[in-house]
């Protein structure tokens, strides 16, 4: 992770977004820096000593320099705008000429060329250190080319002419060390964001795990009795509840036949019947071992029992492979709530109904319970 590009890959995509928020900061930062460059120099001419003619002072001052940096402003702002992907390319540009403008205007200021420390600092909140050396050469462009100005040129001392790009050169080195370390911190801000995330992933697959059962991806029995308690709150304020017990027939003869694996493959088969057959709002779950429970609501009895029954006939129609051939059967036990009944009272009389089915010849849906 040395070089720049790869620095630059690591940068979370927030703070890429954020790049045009910034921009547009740094263009109002800019519009003061003119505006109050501007009222400085009427200050100045005022009341201080300025020796330059009356029409010199305004147009070379005030007039032209203004002019120059509201247009490039203007500019960046249009292409910001336009075209965003160039928006950083002209914004360097805008905050050079406007730095060394200023630096050319105040020639006389010796501290004034610290003034294009401001493009290269601005140019490190873009965590990229290409940016940071294109700044830099538009810097190193700028003194160039005022260079070439002969009443710049003379009034620089030797020193100057050496010290100011060292200056330049250090300010970039600065600089280059902040994006260094605000890459690194970023990196470790996205590696431990990244951390949470997993964690929450991670958490919410456990938390659906606790709820279901593993073979079938049914409710299992704590799930369900959760949901139980919880429908038949709903239940007793008047909404249609009922409970039916599904279970296999015979399933023990299946595993000692054809073995456990096998047994799992029918549970699975099963329940997979079960939750095609069911509504949304139907809940169904792995009540114990070869048993289902399932909750259906605002269904009438008839509904109720034509969708067991329809579970049922499917199940006992379908041929296995690895029976054979064979199709298995299934009893089932249901009832309706009603207002006589606690939530315990309504599951032991499905449960005897499932019962009443076994005695009674297994592969039927008994409803009511049927004397011993
Ligand atoms: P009945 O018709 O009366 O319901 O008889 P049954 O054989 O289905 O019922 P019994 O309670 O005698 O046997 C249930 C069997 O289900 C015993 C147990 O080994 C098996 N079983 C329970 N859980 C699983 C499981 O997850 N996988 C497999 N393969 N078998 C299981
Ligand atoms: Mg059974
Ligand atoms: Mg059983």
């Amino acid at each position: 992770m040395n070089s720049s590009a790869e620095h630059s890959r690591h940068i979370p995509r927030e703070y890429e977004i954020k790049h045009s928020k910034w921009l547009r900061k740094m263009l109002h930062a800019y519009w003061v820096v003119v505006i109050v460059h501007f009222l400085v120099q009427i200050g100045c001419y005022l009341f201080l000593k300025y020796d330059r003619a009356p029409l010199d002072f305004i147009v070379n001052v005030l007039f032209w320099p203004t002019v120059l940096a509201v247009f490039c402003i203007l500019l960046t702002s249009y292409m910001d705008r336009k075209f965003p992907s160039c928006s950083f390319t002209t914004m360097s540009i805008t905050s050079t000429v406007i730095a060394w403008t200023i630096i050319h205007v105040n020639y006389d200021i010796r501290i004034m060329p610290a003034i294009c420390l401001l493009p290269i600092f601005a140019s490190v909140l873009f965590y990229d250190s290409k940016r940071v050396w294109f700044i830099f050469s538009l810097q190193v462009a700028g003194y160039g080319l005022l260079l070439l100005d002969p009443v710049y040129r003379a009034y620089l001392s030797s020193f100057d002419m050496v010290s100011i790009p060292i200056f330049l050169i250090l300010a970039t080195y600065v600089a280059q060390i902040i994006v260094t370390t605000g890459i690194e911190v970023l990196d470790d801000l996205q590696t431990s964001m990244n951390a949470k995330e997993d964690l929450i992933v991670r958490n919410a697959i456990i938390a659906k795990q606790s709820k279901t059962d593993g073979l079938t991806n049914l409710y299992n029995q704590s799930s369900f009795k959760d949901y139980y308690e919880k429908a038949f709150e709903y239940a007793n304020l008047g909404m249609s509840l009922h409970l039916a017990l599904i279970d296999i027939d015979d399933f023990k003869v299946i595993n000692d036949t054809y073995g456990h694996r096998v047994g799992d493959i029918i549970l699975e088969k099963v329940s997979l019947i079960i939750q095609e057959s069911i509504t949304a709002s139907d809940i169904a779950a792995r009540y114990g071992g070869e048993e289902f429970a399932l909750l259906m609501f605002e269904q009438s009895f008839e509904q109720a029992y034509d969708l067991v029954e329809l579970i049922r006939q499917k199940i006992s129609l379908m041929g296995h492979l690895e029976l054979g051939g064979a199709s298995i059967t299934v009893s089932i036990g249901l009832k309706g709530y009603n207002l006589d009944l606690s939530k315990d009272k309504l599951f032991e009389d499905v449960d005897a109904c499932l019962y009443a089915a076994k005695r009674t010849g297994k592969n039927k849906t008994v409803t009511s319970l049927v004397p011993a």
